[in-house]
């Protein structure tokens, strides 16, 4: 079976992308550049990670996103909203208004549509790749199970041929997400699960307060502490 992953970079994907080769290969993995503050950093990320696996890769490039988004993820004129760890699981309070802060509009359900575009010319069937998780399923629709099966509704309908939409950490909460990653030695000093665009991690979006807290529940204080503080800031002589 062909597959393509939307690959970020972040932690998500990178454990879909582990967690389906397990079993199947992969074809091609997609980043997206639509303004984000983070993009030179994602897509970084999401080519190392792509050559550590031995994927082919391609950046897509969405202007038009970025012209169409509002919100702190790509205006730098709006500031970044922060979460205590506290507000994570708020999800009619502080983690809805942080989510609302970030939204870029129909992200997911272009980018699996961009991604079938590529998959109608794979061998069949080809399966799209998504690192969802169902701690942020809670306040970003378009990272539920419910989504993926509606969207594989319309697929049906949109392409000539059959393309399935899967994320194998759909049902996976961030902590779930880190064990796994743990078990599948991903290298963590790939990843970048930020929305800002410093140098290291900001520890202080909701990305960075989950990605964090999910280390810390799988008792991976030292490695949190790596990713955190030194890491990414060392990789500036992986190019
Ligand atoms: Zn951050």
């Amino acid at each position: 079976m062909a597959g393509i992953i939307l690959l970020s970079g972040g932690l998500d994907s990178a454990v879909a992308l582990a967690l389906h080769l397990e079993s199947h290969k992969l074809d091609l993995a997609l980043t997206f550049d639509y303004g984000q503050r983070s993009g030179k950093q994602e897509i970084r990320a999401a080519r190392l990670l792509a050559a550590y696996y031995g994927i082919a890769h391609k950046v897509i490039f969405l202007p038009f996103l970025a012209e169409q988004t509002r919100t702190a993820l790509v205006s730098r004129d709006k500031d970044l909203p922060v979460l205590a760890e506290s507000d994570l699981d708020d999800i009619q309070g502080q983690a809805l208004v942080s989510a609302a802060g970030v939204w870029v509009p129909n992200r997911n359900g272009l980018f699996i549509n961009i991604a079938a575009v590529y998959a109608e010319n794979l061998e069949q069937p080809a399966s799209i790749i998504t690192g969802f998780n169902s701690e942020e399923a809670a306040t970003f629709p378009d990272n539920s199970v419910d989504f993926i099966s509606a969207i594989n509704q319309s697929l049906k309908y949109s392409a000539r041929q059959i393309i399935t939409v899967e994320s194998p950490t759909a049902k996976l909460t961030k902590a779930d997400i880190v064990r796994e990653g743990l078990r599948l030695g991903i290298p963590w000093d790939y990843i970048w699960s930020c929305y800002s665009d410093q140098s290291q991690l900001c520890g202080e979006c909701e990305s960075c307060r989950r990605f964090r807290r999910a280390l810390g529940l799988n008792g991976q204080d030292n490695l949190a502490d790596k990713i955190f503080k030194n890491m990414w800031q060392n990789k500036e002589t992986l190019k």
